[in-house]
């Protein structure tokens, strides 16, 4: 049996249903997705002038609670980034066991969660997430804007990708 993917949300994560979410990942990992333990997040990661939380201190959180072969999918509310980018939407190590998104920079303008939060976020959400998991399965970044393993350098980006994979990442995809 493959190995499943958990998800560990840090700290509240209020503005996306976790089932739902669990649902579409095991269709698309096609394998479980198990809800771990929720976590606080990782205070060592605060940058106090970026007031912004290091992407890689979740991976490294998450890299100590792993059971082997398994997958886990941080997902936080906090903003994160990475060393020398302003921002990320999320991280992961390519072919380990860890990644991370953030709902921070998903939200569509003007809408700061809370009640209606709309399909947009749900959408961009899962792009997010099989993106990252995608790294986790070892696939490298793609120059087919439309294949979700595009970097996204801005949200619409986000947009204008997938959820879908290219051929050649649709081949990764079924043999991971
Ligand atoms: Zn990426
Ligand atoms: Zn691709």
């Amino acid at each position: 049996m493959r190995a499943p993917i958990f998800t560990i949300e840090y700290g509240q994560v209020a503005d996306v249903d976790h089932s739902w979410l669990a649902t579409e990942l095991a269709q698309v990992f096609d394998r479980e997705v198990i809800r771990g333990s929720s976590r606080p997040v990782p205070a060592g990661g605060f940058n106090k002038s970026r007031s912004q939380y290091l992407a890689g201190s979740f991976l490294g959180d998450l890299r100590g609670q792993a059971a082997p072969e398994a997958k886990y999918l941080g997902v936080t509310e906090v903003d994160i980034y990475s060393r020398g980018l302003t921002l990320v939407f999320g991280q992961a190590d390519v072919g380990g066991t860890a990644a991370v998104i953030s709902l921070a920079r998903l939200y569509p303008e003007g809408i700061d969660g809370g009640v209606g939060v709309p399909e947009l976020l749900r959408e961009r959400t899962l792009k997010e997430a099989i993106h990252e998991l995608g790294h986790a399965f070892g696939m490298m970044h793609c120059r087919d804007k439309h294949c979700i393993m595009h970097f996204s350098r801005a949200i619409s980006d986000t947009d204008l990708k997938g959820p879908g994979f290219c051929d050649q990442h649709e081949a990764e995809r079924l043999a991971a």
